[in-house]
């Protein structure tokens, strides 16, 4: 189980695919929405539009490295960066910064409650579980 997909060459895409592909390594890892675009009153081929698509790229590298260490003071340095990165993103959406936005159980490796936090999205009081070893250090604000 990875975070990158190996499925879908991005060189196979139409050119108006590839403009909303998300891709790594050659690979198409998402699809930005087309709609969601243009309802931020963002530019297709501007500055902030690629800006955007390289911190989603940012943010799969980071989980790809939280999937091949059990180190936790590394994972915690990797969920600061996840979190700064996510902030980021919302910047780039033309978004107010909002940490209840952010879905941190996506992380491989989360022992979170994923669904309890789902079902409970958007909130102040995600539940972290003392086991996750990506997390845990939000219980006690270690840095
Ligand atoms: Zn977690």
């Amino acid at each position: 189980m990875t975070v990158i997909k190996k499925e879908t060459k991005t060189e196979d895409l139409s050119d108006y695919n590839k403009i909303y592909a998300i891709s790594y390594d050659g690979y198409v890892q998402s699809y930005l929405n087309p709609l969601k675009i243009e309802a931020s009153a963002i530019i297709e081929d501007s500055e902030q539009y690629l800006a955007l698509k390289q911190a989603e790229i940012t943010e799969l590298k980071i989980f790809q490295k939280m999937e091949i260490t059990t180190n936790e003071t590394h994972l915690i340095k990797l969920d600061h960066l996840y979190e700064k990165n996510k902030f980021h993103l919302q910047r780039l959406w033309n978004k107010p910064e909002d940490i209840t936005q952010h879905k941190f159980w996506l992380a491989p490796q989360c022992q979170c409650p994923k669904s309890h936090n789902e079902s409970i999205f958007p909130s102040k009081s995600y539940i972290i579980s003392e086991n996750c070893l990506i997390h845990r250090h939000r219980l006690f604000k270690i840095t």
